[in-house]
């Protein structure tokens, strides 16, 4: 059995159901090149539905830039101290790398973190939720 995790952000994290803080989000591994991005329909272990309502995910793509601008602003500081200030093309590749690599685990977080403030589900831990739920 896997252990149930009370707190949203620990569960946030882990990319769990919102609702069950047990179930994966994710079908697959970020590290799968192909099918990093796929979620099932329900939850497995409490069948809350992943998807509240059709289109649900398009708000995603603004935390999505967020993150884009984020990771864009971090390499950038970081090649600048650690590389001294090199040629612009330095930056240029080192930006486009970091922002492909860090796609999967940016798509992943920004339907988690939507998923979490804007779905409207609750955490209910298994243990008080009535059996037909199960
Ligand atoms: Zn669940």
């Amino acid at each position: 059995m896997m252990a149930t995790i009370d707190s949203n952000t620990l569960a946030l994290l882990q990319q769990r159901c919102p609702r069950c803080h047990e179930g994966q989000l994710f079908t697959h591994s970020a590290f799968n090149p192909v099918r990093f991005a796929e979620m099932p329909e329900r939850c497995p272990v409490c069948s809350q539905a992943y998807e509240p309502e059709p289109g649900f995910y398009w708000g995603a793509m603004f935390i999505s830039y967020a993150f884009s601008t984020a990771i864009m602003l971090v390499t950038g500081f970081l090649v600048y101290h650690l590389l001294h200030d090199p040629a612009v093309w330095v930056y240029v590749t080192s930006v486009a790398v970091a922002a492909v690599l860090l796609t999967p685990l940016s798509l992943r977080y920004s339907r988690t973190i939507m998923l979490y403030l804007f779905g409207g589900v609750q955490y209910q831990p298994r243990r008080y939720q009535p059996a037909g739920n199960r």
